[in-house]
């Protein structure tokens, strides 16, 4: 992926920045967002500690706030003219409550950041592939994306959110050829899963992940590395006639009955 340019938003830990790594290990130059600036530097040097000959630039950006998203797009396009991937990854899980409990504040927060901070990336980053005639964007879904998931309403409806905006994106602008696809990984071990089973049994973390783990066939968690590689194939020229999909990464979990 030599001189490809490639966004990823919410790159500084977890699948934003396995995804990273995967990319800078095939060579692409990479705009790392994230609103954590203290992860995302740190994130930055080990990568660049790692593999030389790209090109990485850091944007400090709250995805949903619609300026701060059209400043990394403008970055992106000042330092390097172009951008061919945007892995839309950003996302927040929210607190675990039913339907009726939910607190109102984080579900809006979750709307905003989940569902409004990959529109605004679409938005932005389209009109700049659109003049290339080119350009691959992978929004980041989630099984809540395709099923409903105990206790996490809004999140799941910020997800199913996203693989419908995936869906237009692919029938409006593949004509400029633009391919757009979303992921649904199940439950992948990144710092977001780990708070999760932390707020499932706050006394040993350890014994949620176990019991989550033996429900998967494969009776296994996700290795993020696994989802960096499904991302690389996805946002690269590889991926010459795929779009529209959300394509579940789980290990067949969310097949089962
Ligand atoms: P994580 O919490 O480990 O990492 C998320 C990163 O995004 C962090 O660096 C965080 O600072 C950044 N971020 C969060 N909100 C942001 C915002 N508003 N603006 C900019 N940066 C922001 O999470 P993760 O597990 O790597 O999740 C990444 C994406 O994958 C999310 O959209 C999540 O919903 C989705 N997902 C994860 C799993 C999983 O099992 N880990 C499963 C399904 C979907």
């Amino acid at each position: 992926m030599k001189d490809q340019v490639i966004i990823i938003t919410g790159a500084a830990m977890g699948l934003g920045f396995a995804a990273a790594e995967e990319l800078a290990k095939k060579g692409a130059n990479l705009v790392l967002v994230d609103y954590n600036d203290e992860s995302l530097d740190k994130a930055a040097e080990d990568l660049k500690k790692n593999y030389s000959g790209i090109k990485i630039v850091t944007v400090k950006a709250d995805v949903s706030n619609e300026e701060q998203v059209k400043n990394y797009v403008d970055t992106a396009v000042k330092e390097f003219g172009r951008i061919d991937g945007l892995y839309n990854n950003a996302g927040i899980e929210g607190k675990q409550a039913s339907i009726t409990e939910y607190d109102l504040d984080i579900f809006k927060k979750v709307i905003d950041i989940n569902l409004m901070g990959v529109y605004y990336g679409l938005r932005y980053v389209i009109p700049v592939m659109q003049k290339q005639k080119y350009g691959r964007i992978v929004n980041v879904a989630s099984v809540g994306g395709i099923r409903g998931v105990l206790n996490q309403m809004p999140y799941v409806a910020s997800k199913h959110a996203v693989s419908g905006m995936t869906k237009n994106a692919a029938v409006e602008y593949g004509k400029d050829g633009i391919l757009t696809n979303a992921i649904a990984p199940g439950a992948i071990l990144t710092p977001m899963v780990a708070e999760a089973f932390k707020q499932v049994n706050p006394e040993n973390p350890k014994a949620a992940e176990e019991q989550y783990a033996k429900h998967n066939p494969t009776r296994a968690l996700g290795d993020p590395k696994d989802v960096g590689k499904l991302v690389a194939f996805l946002i690269s020229k590889d991926n010459g006639y795929v779009s529209g999909q959300t394509i579940a990464i789980d290990g067949g979990e969310s097949n089962m009955y």
